[in-house]
């Protein structure tokens, strides 16, 4: 339903996504999450409201150089914890978060579940983070793991990752929004502008086919095969 991502706010990371989750209440959503990366990968999600995730982050405080955060509206399986996003993979290495339907999950779940993978959700999104680790595996690195696993997936989806040991963010889109937030020294992106409104009024609306990674120092954005894209930049009028 709902995402934001952010890179270059350091100790501030956790503030901004959550900050970011509560200006997209509005559209609606029964469970909230998020992930930080930068050494390490630390998840902390939940079903209820973003209240309720913020309680569960009391206790925990999770910390990274670039996160991710997610506010789910059901489409497969109930609204309880597991099927919150962020999904991981087996060795808990790669966080993703998922707006829409991807429509060849199950095809993809049985041919991971054959192959050895282990899933704790009835999500259809919970197959990404298994694509991902099953491309790391094979010796991609993690742009191109990522791509890889995205170009598998039909249906709608705007899709953001991070992982374990990586300062970077990537997304892509297909048929669900997705837009960057530029500043002059932190990037963000969401499904929705409001939710990074307070920080930049600069984006770049991704269109669908496309992937961007996201790191302190800026972003990038290609084609799902990794042809550059030259996008333009806008500023958005309206107030928070
Ligand atoms: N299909 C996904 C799920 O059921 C994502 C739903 C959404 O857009 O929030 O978890």
């Amino acid at each position: 339903c709902g995402i934001i991502g952010c890179a270059g706010r350091e100790s501030e990371t956790l503030d901004v996504l959550v900050h970011g989750l509560s200006k997209l209440e509005y559209r609606g959503y029964d469970s909230a999450g998020v992930a930080l990366a930068g050494e390490g990968l630390d998840v902390c999600k939940t079903a209820g409201e973003i209240d309720d995730l913020r309680a569960a982050l009391e206790e925990r405080s999770p910390s990274g150089s670039v996160g991710i955060g997610h506010t789910r509206w059901s489409t497969h399986g109930p609204p309880t914890d597991e099927n919150a996003h962020p999904h991981l993979d087996c060795n808990r290495e790669v966080a993703v978060v998922h707006n829409g339907i991807i429509e060849n999950y199950q095809e993809l779940r049985d041919e991971l579940s054959t192959a050895g993978h282990e899933f704790r959700s009835d999500t259809d999104t919970e197959v990404v983070p298994h694509l991902i680790e099953d491309e790391l595996a094979d010796g991609a690195d993690p742009e191109d793991a990522v791509r890889q696993a995205i170009a598998r997936l039909d249906g709608s989806y705007a899709v953001s990752v991070v992982m374990s040991g990586v300062d970077r963010i990537f997304a892509a889109r297909n048929d669900s929004p997705l837009v960057l937030g530029i500043d002059s020294d932190a990037y963000y992106l969401a499904s929705d502008v409001p939710a990074f409104r307070d920080h930049t009024d600069r984006v770049v609306y991704l269109d669908d086919g496309e992937f961007a990674v996201l790191d302190a120092d800026g972003y990038r954005v290609t084609t799902l095969d990794g042809e550059p894209v030259e996008k333009t930049e806008d500023t958005v009028d309206w107030d928070p």
